[in-house]
């Protein structure tokens, strides 16, 4: 890990306050650290990197995170204020995770007061101490217990409440009596009697709750492949490694991270899993509750702010000793970690989108590095970058060629659709193999990445369509509830019975989204309950979860979703999956537009017959003949990867070339492209010898009312990119005009909006 300027871990001990300049790093969009002099009053604690720092910024008070101390500022002393407090005795911020950090600030050249606001729990940034928070507790008390509750007919909900906590002798916790719906009333009732008392513990709610040993499920006898990748793994279990565990879907990866988790706990070791914000469902916490009788704790943006501080403490102390959790969770504090597992490492969630948009699996890699422990990469579909790496060598590749157990590769067949009648986005011969499987008793999933009732909403009389005036897109139709809804911004409108310009009542709906397609299925198949699973569907809390059990339990046999429906989900009933449209996807102008396609077609067809059954995999397409489509369901992913690979090679775009991408949104496009020619000019200016595209407009100029606007970088050497940015950025943060734009720098974009 390259070493970051203001890292060195020198403690001063130094008595006159006014020669301790304080370094920190404060939650601004700046990209610098501030100093400040010790605060003026109270006893100094040894002053460590890490720790919080109450300090006076503009009008506000912000905490900060102390950096470094030095004797010498390169501020006006005068300028300098004292800082207001300091808030812990100890680093909140473990040195790993500090390096992590700044590390991370260099490298996407972001603030790094922001890059540590991502890194901390937000109760830690709110200046809270860094415990396991206190929950209330009711217990039965001994007088409670030699009630007689015969004697209390008259208060029937008072005796069934003692009844019910007598039988959770370690007490109820606020949460269990909301969820038994017991009135406040009555819990008052019985404390004031004396018969229930209440106590603050400090718990950590369900995270911490382990599964029995005796419930503990076996590993598998893993087959040859398997035992073939866990023993390479296990060969590195001590030294930084990093593994590309490529195998098919159902190949049992997750098997093979099981059991080389098995490994890792013996030694007393701490495990980081990160997956997929889809993809942290109940089954995939079960999976691992179920095989490790030690606590296992989830991270991810449902759990309350308490919980998150919490799983945060109990990871720092060493007491979780598997933490699964989407991207943020890189920055989990371990005691002693010693693998790190990414699933689905393709996955696009991964990259965070906005504000600090760093790649969870790349700082996953760097943590591991620095650390001097193995991380696996699994995915039945690598990203080109990680394929690469491992093509050089520089990455072990382990490959799962074929599904564990007894599941077999489903059997693809791709609908030549062109010249026939499609009634609803489907052909008949999809409509008769859709027949064909429920009637068997198997469920059925189609695949249609759109979501609402149909993309575009057209006059018959004048060609006039629906579009939204904040962004250069349409709005989509939707049925229920009934709306026109840009996808872009967000905007609603409702939907009128005449065209907006010349008022004919004829007004078409074109195109096929997936609550239209769920509308003309129930017509087909009126026996069989349908499942849709997109945003819409899912947007209330909790119910994704209760889509997946009803699912699970066979309730609906047919399954309509988007992408939400691909990844990683495991249903052993399902033996057909029908994708409507692949079209779309192999004609788009983003260059990892293809990638991402094969990607998905693989992932959702991985949905079918992962158990007994045989699955099959119908793809409708106007261009059955296309070759890498072939390559891809023919040959395998692989070939199809190295495809592209080539291609990517030859144009030098990534793995072959390293992008940073500059945007800039303004009111009016004047003012952003000005903005970005700027920096361009900077960079000439400055003598960097480095192809610069743009600035061009967005593929999407225009987006909730501002221009869009884009200059990308493009360097054969990571280096260089790195050191152009370097130079840039103290100047671009000089450039005029900066006020009437909002610009941002994506460091490895993955998408090119
Ligand atoms: P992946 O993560 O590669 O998609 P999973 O680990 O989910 O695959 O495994 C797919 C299915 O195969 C699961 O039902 C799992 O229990 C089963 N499985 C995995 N390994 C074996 C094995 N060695 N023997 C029998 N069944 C296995
Ligand atoms: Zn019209
Ligand atoms: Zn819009």
């Amino acid at each position: 890990m390259a070493s970051h300027p203001f890292l060195h871990y020198s403690i001063a001990a130094m008595n006159n306050k006014k020669t301790i300049i304080l370094r920190i790093a404060v939650p601004t969009p700046l990209r610098k650290s501030f100093d400040y002099y010790a605060p003026e009053i109270g006893e100094l604690p040894v002053l460590e990197p890490g720790i919080r720092v109450r300090v006076p910024f503009q009008h506000r008070e912000l905490i900060g995170i102390l950096l470094e101390v030095c004797s010498d500022t390169g501020a006006a002393q005068y300028k300098l204020k004292p800082a207001l407090e300091i808030i812990d005795q100890t680093p909140v911020i473990p040195k790993d995770i500090l390096a992590l950090s700044l590390w991370a600030a260099d490298y996407y050249h972001h603030p790094v007061g922001d890059v540590l606001d991502t890194a901390l729990p937000v109760l830690l940034r709110q200046g809270k101490p860094a415990e396991l928070s206190k929950e209330s507790y009711w217990q039965i008390t001994e007088q409670g217990l030699q009630v007689d509750l015969a004697a209390l007919k008259r208060a029937p909900r008072q005796v069934e409440l003692l009844k019910w906590i007598g039988l959770h002798p370690e007490g109820v916790s606020k949460k269990l009596l909301d969820d038994h719906d017991i009135a406040p009333s009555i819990l008052r009732a019985v404390c004031e009697k004396g018969w229930v008392e209440k106590s603050l513990k400090s718990v950590m709610s369900d995270v911490m709750t382990t599964t029995t040993p005796e419930n503990i499920e076996k590993a598998l006898t893993l087959n040859p492949d398997q035992q073939a990748a866990l023993t390479a793994i296990q060969s590195h279990l001590d030294a930084f490694q990093v593994f590309l565990l490529d195998g098919v879907t159902g190949s049992g990866k997750t098997e093979v991270y099981l059991q080389a988790i098995t490994d890792v706990l013996a030694k007393q070791k701490q495990v980081l899993v990160l997956v997929p914000e889809i993809g942290l469902t109940p089954q995939t916490i079960q999976r691992f509750r179920q095989r490790f009788a030690v606590p296992v704790v989830a991270l991810h943006s449902g759990l309350t702010d308490k919980e998150r501080l919490n799983a945060w403490v109990a990871a720092k102390s060493g007491a979780a000793r598997i933490i699964i959790g989407t991207r943020s969770a890189i920055f989990s504090p371990f005691a002693n970690l010693g693998l790190i597992v990414v699933d689905e490492e393709h996955d696009l969630s991964f990259k965070q989108q906005d504000g600090f948009r760093y790649h969870a699996r790349d700082l996953a890699i760097m943590r591991a590095h620095s650390h001097e422990i193995p991380i696996i990469l699994g995915s039945a579909t690598p990203s080109l970058e990680t394929l690469a790496r491992a093509m050089q060598g520089r990455y072990q590749h382990l490959r799962l060629p074929e599904r564990a157990g007894v599941a077999e590769q489903p059997t693809f067949c791709v609908l030549d659709i062109r010249n026939i009648q499609m009634e609803e986005g489907l052909s008949p011969s999809l409509v008769n193999a859709m027949r064909e499987h429920l009637n068997n008793g198997d469920q059925v999933m189609l695949f249609l990445n759109r979501r609402g009732f149909a993309p575009i909403l057209m006059c018959h009389a004048c060609g006039w369509m629906a579009k939204c005036k904040r962004c250069d897109a349409r709005m989509t139709f939707h049925h229920d509830p009934r709306r026109l809804h840009c996808h872009h911004c967000d905007s609603r409108k409702p939907i009128f019975k005449q065209c907006e310009v010349c008022k004919a009542p004829d007004l078409q709906i074109i195109g096929l989204g997936t609550e239209r397609l769920e509308i003309a299925i129930q017509k087909h198949f009126p026996d069989f309950s349908i499942a849709r699973i997109d945003r819409d569907s899912t947007q209330r809390k909790g119910s994704m979860e209760n889509i997946l059990e009803s699912i699970h339990s066979g309730e609906h046999r047919i399954l309509i979703g988007t992408q939400m429906l691909a990844k990683g989900h495991h249903f052993p009933n399902v033996t057909l999956v029908g994708i409507i449209d692949t079209d779309g996807g192999f004609f788009s102008s983003d260059f990892r537009a293809i990638e991402r396609m094969g990607q998905l077609v693989l992932q959702v067809s991985g949905r079918a017959g992962r158990v007994s059954k045989p699955g099959t995999v119908v793809i409708q397409t106007h261009h059955p003949d296309n070759p890498l489509l072939h390559q891809l369901i023919r040959e395998s992913y692989y070939y199809f990867a190295t495809t592209l690979l080539k291609e990517r090679e030859m144009a030098s775009m990534p793995p072959y070339a390293f992008l940073a991408l500059f945007r800039a949104e303004a009111q009016s496009m004047e003012h952003a492209m000005q903005f970005l020619q700027q920096i361009k000019d900077v960079a000439k200016r400055l003598g960097e010898n480095i192809p610069i595209w743009g600035p061009v407009p967005a593929p999407m100029a225009r987006r909730a009312g501002r221009f869009r606007v884009q200059l990308l970088l493009q360097a054969k050497q990571r280096p260089h990119l790195q050191r152009c940015l370097t130079r840039l950025l103290p100047e671009i943060e000089k450039l005029r005009g900066k006020q009437q734009v909002r610009w941002s720098l994506d460091v490895d974009p993955l998408e090119m909006f």
